[in-house]
């Protein structure tokens, strides 16, 4: 058995080694992709419950990684996220969107939203006001078209500053919305001091809503309290019709999800957008 253990623990530390290792080179692959511009947005459509069109995108990061090929966020993302480097990369998301809003305009697509994923650590950022001004300006975009997604659990690490970053947000006239809503406890009391446009009902609990009665229920009050507070719900990882034909039931407001679009890249969604807009 003791030899045994030692082999286990040499085994242990190669592959903690490894993980280092791999971890190191990943840390340095990724302050390469920030120099060289690795990074593009996939967009995934936004349907209007009550119209059945696209309304908005949600704008997804992704990696083109030289050797890798095309690497998902979760693989990138909590690494950039540790060591601060997320701030940069989240500065060339916001600005790629709202740059391809305005270029989407130009062309004549009918006017949609984009929301913008944003990071604990870019939320807390004090420059990041000045960011969204310089950007608004510089595409000349409305405001209003440009929506933020903060997760609840950012915005519940220190609510109070939370409420007072959303309201200077709110007063530039961009839209926001509290996304991975259920996951992040927030108290009812918050939630109606979040100035915000909308919640986004997180996939886990869309997963098995028209087969788990807790699912359904917390969907349902969730989509219920929401209206009582004046706010709309996005539901996001729709797949399936039974899941649709629940969040109709409830009168959920927006969807999200593969049964309508994976995340497309920007030449295949603009043929999308242009079946599909709101005219
Ligand atoms: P999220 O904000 O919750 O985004 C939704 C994720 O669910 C996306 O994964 C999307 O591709 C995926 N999804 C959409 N519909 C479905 C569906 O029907 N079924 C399933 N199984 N999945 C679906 P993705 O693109 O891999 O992004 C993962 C996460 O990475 C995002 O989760 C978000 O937290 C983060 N992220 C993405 N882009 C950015 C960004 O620009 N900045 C920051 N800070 N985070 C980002
Ligand atoms: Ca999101
Ligand atoms: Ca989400
Ligand atoms: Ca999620």
């Amino acid at each position: 058995a003791k030899a045994g253990g030692r082999n286990n623990f040499q085994f242990f530390t190669e592959e903690m080694n490894q993980t280092v290792q791999e971890r190191l080179v990943l840390e340095g692959d990724l302050r390469v992709a920030i120099e060289r511009g690795e990074f593009l947005l996939h967009y995934q459509p936004q349907i209007e419950m009550s119209t059945g069109r696209v309304i908005g995108v949600e704008a997804l990061l992704r990696w083109q990684h030289p050797v890798h090929g095309l690497v998902t966020p979760d693989r990138f993302i909590p690494v950039a996220e540790e060591t601060g480097m997320i701030v940069a990369i989240g500065e060339v998301a916001l600005k790629t969107a709202c740059r391809q809003l305005a270029a989407w305009l130009a062309a004549g697509l009918p006017p949609l939203r984009v929301s913008v994923n944003l990071s604990a650590r870019q939320f807390k950022q004090d420059n990041l006001p000045a960011l969204l001004q310089d950007v608004l300006r510089e595409t000349g975009i409305e405001s209003h078209l440009l929506e933020l997604e903060i997760t609840e659990s950012s915005a519940m690490e220190n609510p109070a500053d939370a409420i007072l970053h959303l309201r200077g947000f709110r007063e530039m006239g961009v839209e926001l919305a509290i996304d991975d809503f259920g996951t992040g406890y927030s108290s009812l009391s918050y939630l109606k001091l979040f100035p915000v446009h909308r919640l986004k009902i997180d996939r886990s609990f869309v997963k098995d809503i028209d087969t788990d009665t807790d699912d359904a229920e917390i969907a349902a009050a969730t989509i219920a309290l929401a209206h009582t507070l004046g706010k709309e719900v996005v539901a996001e990882g729709v797949e399936t019709e039974a899941q649709c034909r629940f969040l109709q039931g409830q009168r959920c407001d927006i969807l999200q999800g593969y049964y309508f679009s994976r995340p497309l890249p920007p030449e295949e969604i603009v043929p999308y957008l242009r079946n599909n807009a709101v005219p």
